[in-house]
């Protein structure tokens, strides 16, 4: 991959902050655009906008089309069996407030037992908390290791007869870790039970292919895969999106209504009450096609070679502490530097041009884990260059300097 060529691609990138150039390290929490996206926003509304499924149309027609090729795209992109298994959602938040809501509705009952594990987003804990207030589902917690890896072992000895489902992040948003989602997918079905994978920080790191995990469910956010905002994805097998009540009421999830009773929609859209996001989703669409045409592995090849630098230029410096050591990992370096709070510290590099995010990433049980109120998070994209790494070093020893 030509890098300084593909930087022109996201036009951002060119951009300056303070009158520096802008090195943008915080792809973890979004990722940034590629002109083929945006001009792809701009079509749908110049040339195509209408409303999906309703319209006779010619416009509507065409939306239609687009939306629901988007559908094929997002199924190819991740090896799903069939189009119906892809549910476009607003996020990978909801997406998982989908499967806790219907899931635990329609298959648990008071202390059943989600079982997850101590490297999860809040995305991953909170709505199986709203599951436990709501029927007594209970929360179990797989450990982890000071370097920030599952304790297998641990976590198997976690399943009970009690465990419905378990829901893990593929890749840590806070320590980078990749999880072993194979030997966790083959644990689980050994005691029948389904997996979910959250794949909000792996599919534009390292790829999917749900057929091949044998996962029950899969879920991501297109804004971390450089496609738009407010649009997500929910994989699910079929077996399991048919055997599940619908999350949300309203138009297009419905087969027929009367007051008196209705009856619902085949899957996907039993799942998407009310107009759909289908310029999201055709943007989504064009931001998968691009990645597909870079190669999910040499992005993964290349990331992992500026994870390598980054680790060795930061490691090396005096009163560095990095969080998440696993011998699996990507694209996220956690890091505290001396006694120096990590506001402080992102504060600093934002005036020297350096885009990191700073504070608990939304995983404060994560944070108490390793006793400390935050961490500085510099993550990386396939447009991050190693020259931007050395920036970041620099910027920090000059901060330690400061200080
Ligand atoms: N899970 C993980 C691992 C994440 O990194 C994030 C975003 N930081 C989420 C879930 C939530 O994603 P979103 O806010 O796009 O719904």
């Amino acid at each position: 991959m030509d890098i300084i060529e593909l930087r022109h691609d996201f036009p951002i990138l060119q951009r300056e902050v303070y009158g520096k150039p802008l090195v943008y390290l915080d792809n973890a929490a979004t990722t940034q655009k590629p002109r083929c996206v945006v001009e792809k926003i701009d079509e749908m509304y110049f040339t195509l906008n209408s409303n999906v499924h309703r319209g006779v149309h010619f416009l509507s027609q065409e939306a239609t089309q687009a939306h629901e090729n988007a559908r094929k795209t997002v199924q190819k992109f991740i090896g799903a069996a069939s189009e119906s298994e892809i549910v476009f959602t607003r996020g990978t938040t909801e997406s998982i407030n989908l499967v806790a809501s219907s899931f635990c509705r329609a298959f648990c009952k008071e202390d059943d037992e989600i079982l997850i594990t101590a490297m999860e987003h809040h995305s991953n804990i909170v709505p199986w908390q709203l599951q436990a207030d709501i029927r007594g589902v209970k929360l179990r917690v797989a450990p982890i290791n000071s370097r920030g890896e599952l304790l297998l072992d641990e976590f198997e000895k976690k399943i009970s007869p009690r465990t419905k489902l378990i829901s893990v992040t593929h890749i840590s948003n806070v320590l980078g870790t990749i999880n072993p989602i194979d030997e966790i997918i083959r644990i689980a079905h050994e005691h029948d039970i389904p997996v979910l994978i959250d794949a909000a920080q792996s599919v534009q790191h390292i790829g999917v292919n749900v057929q091949q995990l044998d996962c029950d469910f899969l879920v991501f956010s297109s804004h971390k895969i450089y496609g738009p905002t407010g649009v997500g994805v929910l994989y699910g097998k079929e077996k399991w999106l048919n055997a599940m009540p619908p999350y949300q009421g309203g138009g297009e999830m419905i087969a027929n209504v009367s007051f008196e009773k209705t009856t619902y929609n085949e899957i996907p859209f039993k799942f998407e009450a009310g107009t759909p996001d289908f310029v999201g989703t055709t943007g989504l669409a064009s931001a998968l096609d691009y990645v597909a045409g870079l190669g999910i592995d040499n992005i993964a090849a290349y990331e992992k070679e500026l994870l390598d630098y980054a680790t060795e230029r930061l490691s090396s410096m005096d009163g560095m502490r990095i969080f998440g050591e696993a011998q699996n990992k990507s694209s996220v370096l956690s890091f505290l530097v001396k006694d120096i709070h990590p506001y402080d510290v992102g504060t600093l590099l934002d005036k020297m041009g350096i885009a990191v995010r700073t504070g608990h990433h939304c995983a404060e049980p994560l944070m108490n884990f390793f006793g400390v109120p935050g961490t500085v998070r510099a993550s990386f994209a396939f447009y991050n260059t190693r020259g931007e790494i050395d920036l970041l070093a620099n910027a920090i020893e000059r901060i330690v300097k400061m200080f």
